[in-house]
């Protein structure tokens, strides 16, 4: 086929484009447009149709809408520095409506003839606009063919007219562009074909036209996404060496059965799920998908311990010290009482107690467990603070240790696995893809099994193909007794933090504890700090007879431990802390969590917060304080109060963010999605990853798909590289 593939025009810079120099191609970097491919993918957000304009005396409400009319009127108030308030009158002679813009800067003249597109709504009897696109009517131009204006998201500080200029002429340029995939795929989904789609997304003859051409633009994505996920998946499988773990020892069994609860029957089955995986041939990978609060600490455990009684090493990294402490200690204790702790003093934790790995009627020996994070090192087999890190580091090497948990720390450079078997990942979202593999790679001769566990709460069908290289367990079911976490929003006056800080009194006197989250500082550790130890010192002063705690990112860290501890023990009442608590803390009897300035927090962040109580089996209340400043901060709020539903969050999130935040940036692939919604494109994810992994199944490398192959590379950049690497 003839024309030029969007591989290939992905490494043209978008200077090369006639019209644009070295000052705009600087502003389109910033947008995100470094070669003519982002330019040509850079589509319209909305079309103004100006064959289809509607009178303002019968315009449909609530929906995507062209009106035009004369400007009566315009009023301008500068709110901050980067917010203008603009309201114009609008009159078609038919009626009236009043449209309202928060921008920067804006002009618009009275007199002007204007086009309007955007939803119409009526508020008090008026027709109103928030933010509609604008074009002027007499505006001249030979590109609008037919009367449909496409309005494409600005960029480089270009005017509507000049965007469209410089795609046009990247796309006479360019065309025809190389279609790659198969006639009868394109057949079978009803998909435009490529060349047809880039003409007809940016200027379509109708504005009917330019849905198919869209969906084609989204399937693309989608497709890209899930060929990479189908090709690693499918080199996980076939060119790993992976190890047969022997999952009928009775290691496992005698935790599951000192533990102080019965499993639910969601971690039953997961770790069932876990446990047929480790015993077959090829490496695991599987995603352990839960609630915050479902209990997948246990479950991972017991993943641990059948790796451990096959005679490897299980690692577990977690985003954070605080949390990676929480983890040792945990497990420590769970392992104790499981009467699987090593003699204290022997480095083997073998010897005397028999052998771990001996025949059935040997005492059962203890299991070795190490922490070491950048900063700390200790082993359950030494007492508390005697082992140094070099310990530690040969304890992992040598094989002395059996189970090791860290942070990032671990996949540093120096730190060696004798026997690494299973890789566990706890909150996965903290983590790129690199740092899982980098994790993985730490056997270096076969494939160790790996486990990541996320809260993010998706659906399922949506999980298995967004992470289409992983299988998935799913913890659908809170542990028996959790009473639902009520949530409350209070404003800063002096009455109502009065009657806050009686509720923190009420509880304490009951015996439990509370957290006070403080105010995010926008991207200054330092101010956090600050803000932090203000609050704690403030309400040391309230509460002269209660125990106030302080813990933030920069105290050292015997500092954090100590706290820790301290409120780990109930020896700390109130516990002040920045986010650094935000994932994965587990302290039962707290019961209140009070977050402060509540509405500068990301949705999915409040919802961990508030995860940090609710845990145990007293009732508990997470308040809000907050006063927002902003639509999204009291929607935010709002939302919270609402529910305590994680997936409703999650869809709420989407609706007032985009996706990308909900997913973390760092998640693979998901940055790559410009126009898809997985939500609302759901269907046609589907059938992406149906395509994909059929297409990967057939033919692995894509020899048989060069174009296909290139186009990966060419576009998924960085996340393919490792794709392609034999
Ligand atoms: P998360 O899924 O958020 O990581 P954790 O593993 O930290 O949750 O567990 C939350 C709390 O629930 C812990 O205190 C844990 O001991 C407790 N827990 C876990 N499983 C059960 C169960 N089956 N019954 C009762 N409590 C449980
Ligand atoms: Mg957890």
């Amino acid at each position: 086929m003839t024309g030029r593939s969007l591989a290939y025009l992905a490494r043209i810079p978008v200077d090369q484009v006639k019209g644009i120099g070295p000052q705009t191609m600087k502003k389109l970097n910033k947008a995100g447009i470094y070669s003519v491919t982002d330019l040509l993918l850079h589509v319209p957000r909305r079309y103004l149709d100006r064959s289809q304009i509607f009178d303002l005396s019968s315009v449909p409400l609530d929906e995507e809408v062209t009106v035009g009319g004369t400007v009566m009127k315009v009023e301008q108030r500068r709110l901050t520095k980067k917010r203008l308030m603009t309201t114009a009158r609008v009159s078609d002679g038919t009626n009236v409506i009043t449209c309202t813009w928060f921008r920067k800067w804006m002009r618009l003249d009275e007199g002007a003839e204007i086009l309007l597109s955007g939803k119409v709504e009526r508020w008090q009897g008026r027709l109103q606009m928030k933010s509609p696109d604008f074009e002027l009517w007499k505006e001249d131009e030979t590109l609008v063919t037919g009367r449909v204006v496409p309005i494409h998201p600005q960029a480089g500080g270009y005017t509507p007219m000049q965007m469209r200029d410089s795609i046009a002429n990247a796309l006479k340029r360019s065309r025809p562009i190389t279609e790659v995939l198969p006639a009868v795929m394109l057949a079978r989904l009803g998909l435009m074909g490529r060349d047809d789609a880039l003409g007809a997304v940016h200027f379509p003859e109708t504005r009917d036209e330019a849905w198919p051409a869209r969906r084609r633009l989204i399937f693309d994505e989608l497709f890209r996404l899930e060929i990479s996920l189908a090709m690693r998946k499918h080199q996980q499988v076939e060119a790993a060496t992976g190890i047969r773990h022997d999952p009928t020892g009775d290691v496992v069994g005698a935790f599951v059965d000192a533990l102080p609860y019965e499993l639910t029957r969601a971690q039953a089955r997961s770790i069932d799920e876990i446990q047929a995986d480790m015993a077959a041939p090829h490496p695991m990978h599987r995603l352990l998908q839960g609630e915050v609060g479902s209990g997948k600490t246990v479950v991972a455990v017991a993943g641990l311990l059948t790796g451990v009684q096959s005679g490897y090493q299980g690692a577990v990294m977690a985003p954070t010290e605080v949390l990676a402490e929480q983890h040792y200690l945990g497990i420590r204790e769970l392992l104790e009482e499981a009467g699987l702790a090593p003699a204290q003093g022997d480095p083997t934790g073998r010897s005397g107690t028999g052998s771990l790995f001996g025949g059935d009627d040997t005492p059962r020996g203890g299991v070795n467990l190490a922490l070491l994070t950048s900063n700390n090192a200790e082993v359950n087999f030494l007492p508390p603070g005697t082992a140094a890190r070099q310990d530690v580091i040969e304890g992992i090497a040598g094989g002395g240790v059996d189970i090791i948990i860290g942070t990032h720390s671990l996949i540093q450079e120096g730190v060696d696995f004798a026997r690494l078997g299973i890789a566990v990942v706890d909150e996965q979202h903290r983590f790129g893809v690199y740092q899982r593999v980098q994790l993985r790679e730490k056997a270096t001769d076969y494939d160790p099994d790996l486990l990541i566990m996320t809260a993010t709460p998706i659906p399922r069908t949506l999980s298995m193909t967004l992470y289409g290289d992983l299988d998935v367990s799913v913890l659908d079911e809170m542990p028996p007794g959790r009473i639902p976490v009520r949530t409350v929003h209070e404003t800063r006056s002096a009455s109502r933090l009065a009657a806050v800080y009686d509720l923190v009194r009420s509880e304490v006197r009951a015996g439990r504890q509370a957290f006070v989250v403080c105010p995010l500082v926008d991207e200054s550790d330092k101010l956090e700090v600050k803000s932090a130890t203000e609050e704690h010192e403030r309400l040391s002063g309230i509460f002269p007879d209660l125990e106030v705690g302080l813990l933030h990112g920069q105290m050292r860290p015997s500092e954090k431990d100590d706290v820790m501890s301290r409120f780990r023990d109930g020896r700390v009442d109130v516990l002040v802390a920045t986010t650094v608590i935000e994932v994965g803390i587990d302290i039962p009897n707290a019961t209140l969590m009070i977050i402060e300035d509540a509405d500068r927090f990301g949705l999915s962040q409040l919802h961990q917060l508030r995860g940090r109580v609710g845990r145990g089996e007293h009732a508990s209340t997470c308040i809000l304080i907050a006063e927002p400043t902003t639509p999204q901060g009291e929607e935010r709020i709002a939302a919270m109060v609402a529910t305590t539903d994680g997936f409703r969050l999650a869809e709420e999130d989407l609706r007032i963010r985009g996706q990308g935040t909900v997913f973390g940036e760092r998640q693979a692939g998901t940055k790559d999605l410009k126009l898809a919604d997985i939500l609302r494109d759901a269907r046609l994810l589907v059938q992406a990853r149906d395509e994909a992994f059929s297409l990967v199944a057939g033919d692995p490398d894509l020899n048989g798909h060069p174009l296909i192959r290139d186009e990966i590379a060419a576009m998924l950049g960085d996340d393919s590289e490792w794709l392609f690497r034999s």
